[in-house]
């Protein structure tokens, strides 16, 4: 983090070292550590003081990762729980289901991915056809998650289920903290064009979830899901850099580590996404930085840099306020933005040598990756074209698209997929 971020957050800065002088110890085990940063409220520093934070702005958040990073100290956990599951529960959950399921996200103890997508229903979500039907206090799962990032190392998922085929397709829809270790549940692992498999698909044949489970309401799946998509949009607009590192729960390895050993492994998000500062760096090393276009393509990335910050900033004030939907996919739409130019201006810099891959690249191979994760950026979280959307018809006041099955039951709406 520059000084210039460090700046406007002088007292906050100076309050996290303090704190971290006095309780830092690199051979506390992550668990230990992780359970001592969240109960000083670091982990959500943005969330009140009785949902275990500190009470401070959105930005605090980075800003504190940041004076951690910079200490030496083990960043708090990361994951999607955090970045997604624990504002949703947050939102919409009873005070029951907050006490049982936010803190151990806030502790680093467990980790959530998102089971949204299913093979017929990603960017028209609401179609989903995944089933679940009650069985006592219990509801029980039938259907198929796709695209669901880092399933294998998670312990719940953020599970959108039908429960109710004969109504129309946004209100039958429920969701679930649903918990992964089961018999029900098969993770196959789906290999992507990086070399990577964070990609899975998500098996569920009589899986079983209890109705305490169930967040928001029967049937109120939809409004929840709002809240849920918000956050990843706006988390992703804003950076999303601590969207999954450091790798919470059981599954993600690190919690029996020794925390200064910890402290030292890289984030492998690093290798996929880039930002201004990592392409000026690279042009001031290899001495690229005085030719004419590649000045210019840094300017024009410095200056979305900027108006995404702007942007970001402009949705945390209309979120206070209890809106920034389309802020959010602007948002979001400025991150794709971004990350897409670096990438290409990485190549730009290096030439066919950025081309290379592994230890035969230019710095591990750290361009080609981000060169050829950067398609994804217009894809997750909702592709580019329903960004635009919800900005044409929530922001613009546009007519809305036709949507003919909107009102009809979603058990007789004619699909390709799902039962
Ligand atoms: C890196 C990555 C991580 C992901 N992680 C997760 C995850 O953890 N959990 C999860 O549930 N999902 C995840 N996804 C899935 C992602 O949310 C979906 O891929 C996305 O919503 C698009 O859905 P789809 O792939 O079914 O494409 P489709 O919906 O079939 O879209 C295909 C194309 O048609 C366009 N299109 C569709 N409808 C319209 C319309 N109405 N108007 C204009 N254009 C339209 C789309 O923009 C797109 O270009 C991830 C995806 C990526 C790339």
């Amino acid at each position: 983090m520059s000084g210039s971020e460090e700046r406007p957050h002088a007292e906050l800065w100076a309050q996290v070292q303090a704190w971290l002088e006095e309780w830092w110890d690199p051979d506390l085990t992550v668990d230990a550590w992780w359970k001592a940063v969240a109960a000083a409220g670091w982990t959500a520093p943005h969330l009140s003081e009785e949902q275990g934070g500190r009470g401070l702005s959105r930005r605090s958040q980075t800003v504190v990762r940041s004076a951690f990073a910079k200490f030496g100290a083990l960043l708090p956990p990361g994951g999607l729980g955090l970045l997604m599951a624990a504002p949703t529960i947050l939102t919409q959950g009873t005070p029951e289901q907050v006490d049982r399921l936010v803190p151990p996200i806030l502790e680093g103890q467990v980790n959530w991915c998102q089971l949204f997508s299913e093979p017929g229903a990603g960017s028209d979500l609401a179609g989903l056809t995944t089933r679940a039907t009650r069985d006592g206090d219990k509801w029980i799962i039938n259907g198929q998650k796709v695209w669901s990032s880092m399933a294998m190392t998670s312990d719940f998922g953020m599970l959108l289920a039908r429960t109710d085929f004969d109504v129309p397709k946004h209100r039958g829809i429920s969701w679930f903290a649903f918990p992964l270790d089961q018999p029900g549940v098969t993770i196959r692992p789906l290999r992507e064009m990086t070399g990577q498999a964070v990609f899975n698909e998500v098996f569920l044949d009589d899986a079983v979830v209890d109705d305490a489970d169930l967040i928001g309401g029967e049937g109120n799946g939809w409004a929840v899901t709002q809240t849920t998509l918000h956050f990843e949009r706006t988390g992703i607009g804003a950076g999303g850099s601590h969207a999954a590192f450091p790798d919470p729960g059981p599954k993600g390895g690190m919690l029996g580590l020794r925390a200064g050993d910890a402290a030292r492994i890289e984030p492998p998000s690093s290798k996929l996404t880039l930002g201004f500062e990592d392409v000026v760096e690279l042009a001031q090393r290899t001495g690229r930085a005085s030719d004419p276009s590649i000045r210019q393509a840094l300017a024009t990335l410095y200056a979305f840099t900027e108006t995404g910050r702007w942007n970001a900033l402009r949705g945390r004030a209309e979120a206070a306020r209890g809106g920034g939907q389309s802020v959010a996919s602007t948002g979001k739409l400025s991150q794709t933005r971004i990350v897409k130019l670096a990438a290409k201006l990485g190549m730009d810099i290096l030439g066919p040598h950025g081309l290379l891959a592994d230890a035969d690249g230019v710095d591990g191979g750290v361009y080609a990756e981000a060169m050829v994760f950067s398609p994804a950026s217009s894809i997750y979280g909702g592709a580019d074209e329903i960004q635009r959307n919800i900005i044409g018809e929530r922001s613009l006041g546009l007519p809305r698209e036709p949507a003919p099955d909107r009102d009809r039951p979603f058990g007789e709406v004619l699909r390709s997929y799902g039962g």
